[in-house]
């Protein structure tokens, strides 16, 4: 069985692995959309995930959400973001994780854990030739206490604490997902911490747009003792930490007036999709061809 998306891809046309386990659509927008905690199917041949103490709950909807999200986007410009997803339930495939623990036991998914990270590679590299930079969204959905969207960039809730120029001074822009963008952006005055919460940073964005969102201007850090992802593999192994040409950022969305109901997810949509708009053409420069 393949390991990788077969060719010819084109934009628009859905491909996926030799069982139909994971899917690849490839876009034009330089922006790759993963949903790797919101797959339903769960065939009886697959035994479920045995590792010890990893996760097997699903993020409910965020399928559903990332495919309105790539449309909401697609619709707004006319560039479709490439889409990855995992269509399995997560207590039989993890798309966020190591192979040995994405698959449990079931070895005979490490073909589909290969061809779905290759498909992001794939996306990666149409990205990079044909707009040189982008950015990955990698979409999650947490029940933490606070109802606000969580954005991982590979820095953890106490170095967030730290004031910019000390968290800059420890090196955690170039340990996060967005290293590269963090010297680069095109808001030179946004570099470094800037990207996190300054007045350009996806945080203050989804702020604006009423989704309160941590890290952003309003919502610097969490407290101590308060609940927040950080970002996980997709977020090491597809943003730029280790020099790649697209950034990464964990969206965690909570539930309610986000991904509750179709019309939450409808209404969110169309405000990250305007949000990434506005990210892209600000640190990137992108603005879409008519
Ligand atoms: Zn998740």
């Amino acid at each position: 069985m393949p390991t990788a998306p077969v060719g010819p891809l084109r934009a628009g046309v859905t491909v996926t692995d030799a069982p139909g386990y994971v899917e690849y659509t490839p876009g034009t927008a330089p922006l790759v959309l993963i949903a790797p905690h919101g797959g339903t199917q769960s065939p009886a041949a697959l035994t479920d995930r045995s590792c010890s103490g990893c996760t097997t709950v699903n993020d409910l909807n965020t399928q559903e959400l990332a495919r309105a999200i790539a449309a909401a986007f697609a619709a707004r410009t006319g560039h479709a973001p490439h889409l990855v997803v995992n269509r399995l339930h997560r207590r039989k495939f993890d798309g966020n994780r190591e192979r040995a623990e994405a698959v449990g036991s079931n070895r005979m998914l490490d073909t589909t854990w290969l061809w779905f990270h290759a498909a992001l590679d794939s996306a990666r590299a149409r990205v990079t030739a044909q707009q040189g930079r982008g950015l990955v969204i990698d979409l999650h959905g947490h029940a933490h206490e606070v109802p606000r969207l969580e954005l991982g960039y590979l820095i953890d809730d106490a170095e967030l604490r730290l004031a910019n120029s000390a968290l800059e001074a420890a090196g955690a822009l170039t340990r996060s997902s967005v290293a590269r963008l963090a010297t680069d952006s095109r808001v030179a005055t946004d570099r470094g911490a800037g990207i996190l919460r300054g007045s350009n940073s996806l945080g203050a964005l989804l702020v604006a747009a009423g989704y309160a969102s941590v890290p952003s201007p309003a919502d610097p850090a969490p407290l101590a003792g308060q609940a927040y992802f950080t970002g996980g593999y997709n977020t090491q192994r597809h943003g730029s930490l280790s020099g790649g040409t697209l950034d990464a950022i964990q969206i965690e969305a909570h539930q309610n007036g986000v991904r509750d109901s179709e019309a939450s997810r409808t209404r969110f949509a169309a405000a990250l999709a305007e949000a990434l708009q506005v990210y892209l053409a600000r640190h990137y420069g992108w603005t879409p061809a008519p």
